[in-house]
């Protein structure tokens, strides 16, 4: 009897512990298994998506016990990377320019061969953007027809600006083939206008931002360049999701001409897929309009929002999580109706 008590006691101590182990492993795996991450496509890291990815990570990440959600941010090569990205569902969201968000549901430009993208949604607009004409003073381009014959950077494949200088330069009468056109990230750019390899470049983007003080900062000294007249009023006619603005001298101080420019613009949106479910995205917009002076606080480009301006600008319907959020918060009346699901 002894000996049976001495060796049962062991084993009982053994089996409790092999017992609590185990347990402590499947209490963390399923820990780790409840956890939704989601990844925010951006831009450049100098450019603006790339810290609104960030500041709408942030504000989720925060209420990570409430809904085990882990946003993560991805930089990348901009609007049209990031639509196609949420529509294969390589990411989850994305920031896209609003003239490229209506292009993909309207199956236009880079979507017109595959048709209209119908699983694209839309989750709430962000800051606006301008598309801003960077030139060096050396190169003499003082408007855009000034383009003729130099080297100019319109935008690599896969960014939102792209399309924003062909139509420009369409508007004013020229062709890529007038200019020793480049292709490459917008990130690249000042650098290349710093060591005179590039006369000047588009880009679009919210402001202020990093890449055109780093542009203005330099030994070359840069100007921004207007995009006015009777050829831009024309184009701002022909498609609806264009509108003239103005980019604020005083937000950099070392760019020659010291004068507010006047160009057009459109507007950074946040999009996503049919395919993410409601609860990811009722959450994530819960969070941003709730939190709306701190969202606000973010990025100095944000200044200008407002809960209704944020839900101005978008044409792909809107998500049903986001949509659930807005009938929530009496929102809905500044919605176009046409894009309620
Ligand atoms: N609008 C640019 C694009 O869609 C990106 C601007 C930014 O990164 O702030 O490619």
């Amino acid at each position: 009897m002894k000996l049976v008590s001495k060796l049962v006691v062991p084993f009982i101590l053994i089996s409790f512990l092999f017992v609590f182990v185990t347990s402590c492993e499947q209490k963390q795996e399923s820990a780790a298994s409840e956890r939704i991450y989601v990844t925010i496509g951006t831009g450049g890291v100098t450019g603006v998506y790339y810290p609104t990815g960030g500041a709408i990570s942030r504000i989720v990440n925060k209420k990570y016990d409430t809904y085990k959600i882990k946003a993560t941010v991805e930089s990348t090569g901009g609007s049209v990377y990031n639509i196609n990205a949420v529509l294969s569902g390589d990411l989850q969201f994305g920031v896209a320019q609003s003239d490229r968000q209506f292009q993909a549901i309207n199956g236009q430009k880079e979507w017109e061969k595959k048709g209209p993208q119908k699983d694209l949604r839309s989750v709430f607009s962000i800051h606006p953007e301008s598309i801003t004409l960077i030139a060096s003073v050396n190169s003499g381009i003082k408007s855009i027809k000034d383009l003729k014959g130099k080297r100019v950077n319109l935008g690599n494949p896969g960014s939102g600006q792209l399309g924003n200088s062909q139509d420009a330069l369409q508007a004013f009468g020229l062709t890529e083939g007038d200019l020793n056109a480049e292709y490459v990230k917008a990130v690249e750019a000042p650098g290349l206008i710093q060591d005179e390899r590039l006369d000047a470049f588009f880009y679009t983007v919210g402001h202020p931002n990093g890449n055109i003080k780093e542009a203005t900062s330099g030994r070359i000294k840069v100007r921004i360049v207007p995009i006015v007249g009777p050829e831009l009023d024309a184009l701002i006619q022909k498609y609806p999701y264009y509108a003239k603005s103005v980019v604020p001298a005083k937000l950099y101080p070392n760019a020659i001409g010291g004068q507010d420019v006047n160009t057009f613009g459109v507007k950074a949106t946040f999009v996503t897929s049919i395919k993410v479910s409601e609860d990811i995205v009722y959450a994530i917009t819960k969070e941003i309009f709730e939190n709306f002076e701190e969202f606000k606080k973010l990025h100095p480009a944000y200044q200008v929002l407002t809960k209704e301006n944020m839900l101005a600008g978008l044409s792909a319907p809107l998500h049903p999580g986001a949509a659930k959020y807005y009938k929530e918060a009496g929102l809905t009346k500044y919605i176009n109706p046409s894009l309620l699901p």
